[in-house]
């Protein structure tokens, strides 16, 4: 069934709620501060699915929460790759529209971390709106933010379908979780908290194509999360050609914002950087690069370019790519020249895409161009 094009608003869920958000509820009606406790503990300790395994609340008290709330994991529609590689997960939100999250088991994850940890590559929007030229993410434009319990779930869903609890999260997949900066937030407390999903502070990483004024924010907000940046470009020549964004904050704006980060949160920053052929893999970018990451104390991420269907780009040859990686390295930079896993199942950065549920099965949305039909079982 096709997606309506005006979406029900999203009913209030379980997992939209802190702490916080629940001592309030619970006073509210009336009950002590300790009932608060005792459902984020069903939810997040026991993971229990109905609200009547909440067998030390009252019938009452349950009655009322399923009254006011609804309590469903995100159903997925389509796991692809096996646990012990990288997997993609499509999900179906309450509106018909889907969304993809990718698991990334500790062999492949993307700080080089060889111990045994599990890295989730969130969604944070429906299609995104920043248009930069090389993605497939936003390449059927922006539908809309995803709700706390959207964000939340994606972990909860992935964790309940492997059994493995996850042990980073990094903000990469579809959308720009700075767009959608409340959200983001709230779902941060709920997925770093004791009481919560209990992810350490430092193993969440939100990526940003640039949005300054929200990095400022964030920089603010108590958490040691990290930052990485989607550079792409050292210059504001290069980088207007390829991300729209930079003609709203450029790279002076964007350095001013990551100033205000260091100073708040005293930590290293990351720089993604696609290596595009004769766009921006030039000696002379990685020269400016360098001098750039060394005064914004940043390492360097990177990626060589994943083709997307529709676009033009092309990766550099391997000669290059060590040719800008070595210059960096030489010039005193901490970089990485990262070799991605899921390219194969579409799965790797930048190649996250809108897809639709139809009659004929799913579909993949983008420019009528490209738009084609894909099988199910893919
Ligand atoms: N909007 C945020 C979060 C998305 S992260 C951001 O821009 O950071 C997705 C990452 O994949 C970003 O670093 C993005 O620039 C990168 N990316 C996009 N298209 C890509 C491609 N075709 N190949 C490799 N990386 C790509």
């Amino acid at each position: 069934m096709a997606a309506p094009s005006t979406p029900p608003p999203a009913p209030k869920s379980v997992f939209d709620l802190t702490l916080d958000d629940w001592i309030g509820w619970a006073d509210y009606h009336g009950h002590p501060k300790f009932r608060a406790k005792q459902i984020v503990q069903w939810l997040y300790e026991k993971r229990v699915s109905s609200f009547d395994e909440m067998t030390n609340l009252s019938q009452d008290l349950r009655a009322r929460l399923a009254d006011a709330f609804e309590f469903t994991l995100l159903p997925h529609v389509r796991v692809t790759g096996s646990t012990d590689t990288t997997q993609k997960f499509l999900f179906r939100l309450h509106d018909g529209r889907l969304i993809e999250t990718v698991r990334i088991p500790a062999n492949a994850n993307f700080h080089g971390d060889r111990s045994n940890r599990i890295t989730l590559c969130v969604s944070s929007q429906v299609g995104c709106a920043y248009d930069c030229k090389f993605c497939a993410s936003g390449l059927a434009g922006f539908t809309r933010n995803l709700t706390v319990a959207e964000i939340v779930g994606q972990v909860l869903s992935v964790e309940k379908e492997s059994g493995e609890p996850i042990r980073n999260i990094v903000f990469m997949g579809m959308g720009e979780p700075l767009a959608n900066l409340t959200n983001l937030t709230k779902a941060l407390e709920i997925l770093n908290s004791d009481w919560g999903i209990n992810i350490g502070a430092r193993h969440m990483t939100v990526s940003t194509s640039g949005l300054a004024p929200q990095i400022e924010k964030l920089a603010k907000i108590p958490m040691q999360v990290r930052l990485a940046i989607s550079l792409h470009g050292a210059t504001d020549e290069v980088r207007n050609q390829i991300m729209p964004v930079n003609q709203r904050y450029n790279l002076n704006r964007l350095f001013e914002a990551i100033q205000t980060w260091q100073d708040h949160k005293k930590q290293m920053i990351t720089f993604e950087y696609i290596l595009i052929e004769g766009i921006n893999d030039s000696l002379e970018q990685a020269e400016v690069l360098a001098k750039r990451a060394k005064s914004l104390h940043a390492k360097v991420n990177l990626i060589p370019y994943n083709t997307v269907e529709g676009l033009p780009w092309k990766r550099p040859d391997e000669a290059q790519q060590e040719a800008f990686v070595n210059f960096l390295t030489n010039a005193g930079i901490s970089a990485t020249l990262r070799r991605e896993k899921g390219h194969d199942i579409e799965a790797a950065c930048g190649q996250l895409r809108l897809q639709e549920e139809t009659a004929e099965g799913i579909i993949e949305r983008s420019t009528p161009e490209v738009k084609r039909s894909i099988s199910n079982s893919r």
